[in-house]
């Protein structure tokens, strides 16, 4: 196996969003990276160096693995693993569609629990290594029209300090971010016009508009680069302007 000088950063969801930023960031410090998203064109399109790209769905775990093993034997054990990847389908409980609760819990929750258990043995074996795991602050408050977001980003925010308290006694970090409105394709997937609609109101009328996904990608690479002994456990991070 050839010998690189950082180690192994994956990133789930790098096809667009925050994944998209924080491919650059770590390429651009020279991290050798596994990016795993549906999409493949848009993640090979970044052209970046020392990069394995892989269309993985993170539902189904087999695959998510035999790529991390991929990734391992060429680049070494995974030392930063960004469970990144979800999506966000805002609607009314009362009358949104069980498959679109379905959709969220299963990429939110399960994709993020895949994720985790695909490296967890390695890395308590190996007495070191991190995971992150985006959340939102729509994991600890919450916001209207987002019950099932919310509850799968509560459960990511839950999962995240269980897990945290598993891998303590190992050295290893299991931490959360936490963000606010950032203009990514999120919110493009929600199928009810008036609540898209909605939404950018909201974002326009208190300014929260000028955070970009690069300033999340650059903080989430801040919490990794501090000393393994240093956890920032849950970093809220909103546009100054997000009033709620
Ligand atoms: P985007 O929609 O821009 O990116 C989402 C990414 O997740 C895409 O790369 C998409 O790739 C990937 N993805 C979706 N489903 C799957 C799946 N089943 N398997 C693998 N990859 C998948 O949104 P963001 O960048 O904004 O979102 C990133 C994370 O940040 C999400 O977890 C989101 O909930 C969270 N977040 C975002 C906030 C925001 O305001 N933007 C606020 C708080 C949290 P593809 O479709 O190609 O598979």
């Amino acid at each position: 196996m050839e010998t690189y000088n950082k180690k192994l950063v994956v990133i789930t969801g790098a096809s667009s969003g925050f994944g998209m930023e924080l491919a650059k960031e770590f390429a651009n410090a020279g991290y050798p990276l596994l990016l795993l998203a549906r999409r493949i064109e848009k993640m090979e399109a970044m052209n970046l160096p020392n990069t394995i790209c892989k269309k993985v769905d993170v539902v189904e775990k087999e695959i998510f693995e035999e790529a991390i093993k991929e990734a391992e034997s060429k680049f070494g054990k995974t030392d930063l693993l960004i469970n990144n990847a979800g999506v966000m389908l805002l609607g009314d409980l009362a009358s949104q569609d069980a498959q679109e609760w379905k959709k969220m819990l299963d990429v939110n929750v399960i994709g993020v629990m895949n994720g985790m258990q695909i490296v967890m043995d390695d890395m308590k074996e190996r007495k070191s290594g991190t995971i992150i795991n985006v959340s939102s602050i729509a994991g600890i408050q919450p916001f209207g029209n987002h019950a099932a977001y919310c509850a799968s980003k509560f459960g990511v925010t839950g999962l995240t300090r269980v897990a945290r308290g598993e891998m303590a006694p190992h050295n290893v970090r299991v931490l959360s971010v936490l963000p606010g409105a950032v203009k990514t394709e999120l919110l493009g997937h929600t199928t009810d016009q008036n609540i898209i609609d909605g939404y950018n109101d909201w974002k326009e009328s208190v300014g929260a508009v000028n955070i970009t996904a690069k300033d999340i990608a650059q903080t989430i690479k801040f919490a990794y680069e501090m000393p393994q002994a240093v956890s920032l456990r849950e970093i809220v991070i909103t546009d100054t302007m997000q009033d709620a």
